[in-house]
Formats: C-alpha cells, sequence, structure tokens
C-alpha cells in the first residue's frame, strides 16, 4: 500500500472528488510467465495481508482472473470508474498489455494513468549511444548512481472510502495454495509475507546486520543477508523505500555506511536483471552469447533428479538444494554453487536449473532468475568465465568452515567432524562409523568425481570456442 504510485494518486483524487476506489488484483497467467509453485503459495498470503490492510483504511481488494486489458476495462464499466490507475511493469508482455488496457478504456470513454513501477530508474533511461541497454554491471550501476537518490517513497492511503458493490472472486477458488499434499510447511515456519513483515525485515537488518554485511553476505553459515527477496518481488517493499531507509540509517550510524553501499549495489543487480529483460524478453530461453547456442548439453534425467532432491553426494549442494526445498530460497552463494554444479559438473542445460528455481522459489523473479542462471552459466551478461568451475568442497570449506550450514540441512552428516563434513568419502571407515555415515546408504557417493567433472565441462565448452 505504502510507495504505490499509483494508489497513492486514486486516493489523492477520489479525496478531491469524494469519488470511492476500488483496488484490483487481476491474476493474469497468461501475462508472461506464470509464477511457479512456491510464489503462488507466496502470492496467496501476500493478497490476504494485503486485503485486511486496506480493509483497516475502509476499502475492499477486489480480485479478478483472466487477461488484464479485459478484465480490467470489464470492472471499470461494471462500476462506472472514470479512471484507470496502475503502476507500468518494464517487461514485453506487460508493456503490449498496457497498451490494450489504455485502448479499452478510451473505447469506453475511461481515462488511463500509468505510474512509474518497481525499479529505481526505468530501462529507458540508461542506454548506451546506440540506444540499447548496458550489459555490464559496473559501468550500469555508475550511471544509476549518477543519477542520485531515487523519488521519495509515496506514503500509503490514509483512508478508503467504500467502492460501490463490485464482485470479486474469493482467494480460494484461485487455489494458489497447495492441497494434498500440504508441501508449504516449510515455507509458513520461515516467512510471514505482507507488507508489515517486510518493513520489519528491513528494520532488523540496518540495525543488526548491515554493519556486518561486507563480511558476512558470503556466509551461509551465518544471518549475514536482509532476506529480503520475495517481499520485493511480491511489491511489499519497492526498491526506492530500501534506498531510501538504507541511506538514512547510514548517515545515522556511519558504521554501517559500507554494509549500505554493498547492500545498495545488491539491489543495482536486481535492477540490472530487470533491465536485461527489458532487453532481452526471451532470457528464460534464449542464451544471451549465441555461441552457447551449441553448446553439448548432456541432458541426464536421472542426475537431474538427484540434484533437484539434494542427494548428489556433494554436501554444500545437497544443504543449498534441501533449504530450497523446504523454505523457499536459498543463499546466494550456494545458489551459485549449486548451479556451477548442474551446469558445469553434470553438464545440464541451465534451462533445466532455471526453471527448478522458478518453481520452487518464494523469489522468484522473471529478471533475476534467468539472468544469474545465463551469469554462472557463462552465456549471459557480464557473465563469469565458463571455464571457472567452482569446486564445491572448497567453497564449502571456505564459506561454511565449520559445516554449521550442511549440518543444518543434511542432518545425516551432523557427527561428521569439520574437516571432512565437505568431503565425507575422504573419511576412513572407522571416521564414518562413528559419525553414523554408510556412504552409498545414509548418504550418496558423489555423484561425480570433481576433477573429471571438471575436464568433462572443459572439453564441452572448447567446441564451442572453436565455433
Ligand atoms: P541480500 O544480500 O540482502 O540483497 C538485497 C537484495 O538485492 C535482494 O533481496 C535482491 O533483491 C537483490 N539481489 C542480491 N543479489 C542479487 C543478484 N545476484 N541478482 C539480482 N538481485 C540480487 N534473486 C531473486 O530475487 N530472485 C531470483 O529468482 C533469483 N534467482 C537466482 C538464481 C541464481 C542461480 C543465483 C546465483 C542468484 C539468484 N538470485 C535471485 C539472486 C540472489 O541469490 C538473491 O536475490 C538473494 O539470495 C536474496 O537474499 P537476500 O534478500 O537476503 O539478499
Amino acid at each position: 500500500m505504502s510507495d504505490h504510485p499509483a494508489l497513492h494518486a486514486a486516493a489523492k483524487a477520489a479525496a478531491k472528488t469524494g469519488a470511492p476506489v476500488i483496488c484490483l488484483y487481476v491474476l493474469d497467467d497468461s501475462a508472461g510467465r506464470a509464477p511457479g509453485a512456491a510464489a503462488r503459495w507466496w502470492l496467496a498470503q501476500s493478497l490476504r495481508a494485503l486485503g485486511a490492510d486496506i480493509a483497516t483504511r475502509g476499502g475492499s481488494l477486489i480480485l479478478r482472473k483472466g487477461p488484464a486489458a479485459r478484465v480490467i476495462a470489464e470492472v471499470a464499466r461494471e462500476s462506472g470508474a472514470r479512471t484507470v490507475h496502475w503502476n507500468g511493469i518494464a517487461q514485453a508482455p506487460h508493456q503490449v498489455i498496457e497498451r490494450q488496457l489504455e485502448s479499452a478504456l478510451a473505447k469506453i470513454g475511461v481515462d488511463s494513468q500509468c505510474f512509474p513501477g518497481d525499479l529505481l530508474v526505468p530501462p529507458a533511461v540508461i542506454r548506451n549511444k546506440e540506444g540499447r541497454g548496458l550489459r555490464v554491471f559496473t559501468p550500469f550501476w555508475r550511471r544509476v548512481l549518477a543519477l542520485g537518490d531515487p523519488p521519495k517513497p509515496l506514503p500509503a492511503p490514509k483512508d478508503l472510502r467504500p467502492a460501490p458493490t463490485v464482485a470479486s472472486d474469493t482467494l480460494e477458488t484461485w487455489k494458489l495454495e497447495p492441497g494434498k499434499p500440504d508441501w508449504a510447511g516449510g515455507l509458513r515456519e520461515t516467512w510471514t509475507p505482507g507488507e508489515a513483515s517486510a518493513r520489519a525485515r528491513l528494520r532488523d537488518f540496518l540495525k543488526h546486520t548491515a554493519q556486518g554485511y561486507v563480511g558476512d553476505r558470503d556466509r551461509p553459515d551465518r544471518e549475514g543477508t536482509s532476506h529480503l527477496s520475495p517481499h520485493l518481488r511480491f511489491g511489499e517493499l519497492s526498491p526506492r523505500q530500501v534506498w531510501h531507509a538504507a541511506r538514512f540509517a547510514a548517515a545515522e550510524n556511519p558504521a554501517i555506511g559500507p554494509g549500505v553501499d554493498k547492500f545498495l549495489s545488491e539491489l543495482g543487480w536486481r535492477e540490472f536483471c530487470r533491465h536485461l529483460l527489458h532487453d532481452h524478453p526471451n532470457l528464460a530461453s534464449e542464451n544471451l552469447q549465441a555461441n552457447f547456442d551449441g553448446f553439448p548439453w548432456k541432458p541426464d534425467a536421472k542426475a537431474l533428479a538427484a540434484w533437484q532432491r539434494g542427494r548428489t553426494g556433494y554436501p554444500i549442494v545437497d544443504a543449498g538444494l534441501r533449504e530450497l526445498w523446504h523454505t523457499g530460497v536459498m543463499h546466494n552463494r550456494v545458489r551459485m554453487v549449486v548451479a556451477s554444479f548442474l551446469v558445469k559438473h553434470l553438464l545440464i542445460d541451465w534451462r533445466a536449473g532455471e526453471s527448478w528455481f522458478w518453481d520452487t522459489l518464494v523469489d522468484a523473479d522473471a529478471g533475476s532468475n534467468p539472468a544469474n542462471w545465463q551469469w554462472v552459466a557463462g552465456c549471459g551478461a557480464d557473465a563469469a568465465p565458463y571455464f571457472r568451475v567452482f569446486n564445491p568442497v572448497l567453497q564449502g570449506e571456505k564459506f561454511d568452515p565449520d559445516g554449521a550450514y550442511v549440518r543444518r540441512w543434511v542432518p545425516e552428516l551432523k557427527d561428521v567432524p569439520p574437516e571432512l563434513i565437505h568431503q565425507p568419502w575422504q573419511a576412513t571407515p572407522i571416521e564414518l562409523a562413528s559419525a553414523g555415515v554408510t556412504l552409498g546408504k545414509s548418504y550418496p557417493h558423489p555423484i561425480v568425481d570433481h576433477a573429471k567433472g571438471r575436464e568433462r565441462a572443459l572439453t564441452a565448452y572448447a567446441k564451442i570456442r572453436k565455433g
């Protein structure tokens, strides 16, 4: 409700004219990529929280399903609305819908007003000399910073007068949440979707975590990051709110300044990914670097299933994928490790991993998810070079040195000593027995040998380098 430019403008206009505001949410699965299962769960909770918040201000949230342009025009006609206000979405399918909406509204004599969406800077503002978006992050972020602070966030409207009776679907009929089996227990245990919880997390991060962010953000065994990604994804918090709150907190407490700068540059990656999506609507299906079109991927359903279930035999990889299944998120460092493992050690096409993340992440984002997968796979913008193959053992030892993260998510290894926890296959039979581990039974043998996997990946890469 807060920093929602369209709602703010509608409420302001209504206060002048005395007309009511109709708050409408349209579920349109034909607009771009339909959300995955975990994101649909989040959406249901988020709409419930939004509905409750609107009700405390005297209004009600109307829910409708179907092609957005048609549905919105229908509601405008049914209710006799004079103007429709919305926040723009800088993605190709949504822009088409917005044009359709404008023309549908014009036909029935209703005004259209479009406001800035959930970006710090619209893609049109950051272009190179040829008019294209930037493909390298550092100059992109420099340009964003040079523009100065984004607009100040807007307050939520205080009262919304009850709207005329407009028919609404019920959330339950949309079936966004799982029935049986109910796999969402871990999500409920981990998250409280909604604006109030998003604001509390941001406050908590700035108070307790920002100071150590530079050193801790890569440590999955620590509480080192903000956990704001699903709140940002669902518009419960805008990047403008995050920016201004962080800058204000750093002005009050200069000790958190370096942490805040780094944190805002991560928010910059979100922005960069969204700008890439604006310029490359097929980001989730097409390699940004066309030479990867001939990459000799090796489809392997068994290996993909072992990866998805966290049964690869590499503890840091398995911990990440189990964390994802339980909580709907995975630590950023571990996302990079598991993604690299899939595309390099297993030679499985990045699109298979991307679509698993799309279905299981509560923060699954149409820009950030494919852009980061392409980045790890080496075929993206400003990508990590393909030949840089993460060693999952060294990554584990560096970023989870005592193995606390692995112990939490792979409990069958909890009694393995720290020096062996990232490579239990190096333990002696006595060490394994005293930790209660039987390799191949209680925990898998490594699905692929690291050195051989690396070699195979480099050979595959050499094929596309030669063309
Ligand atoms: P913090 O470290 O607190 O960062 C603050 C905010 O900055 C995040 O909430 C997020 O909005 C943004 N951010 C941070 N890192 C990145 C990044 N690399 N790319 C884009 N934005 C970033 N993030 C998503 O929000 N949705 C996705 O679908 C997604 N898929 C990913 C897939 C892969 C393979 C990888 C390697 C990364 C992916 N990320 C994605 C980025 C990143 O892992 C998450 O944003 C981060 O882990 C969220 O945790 P946080 O909110 O505590 O992050």
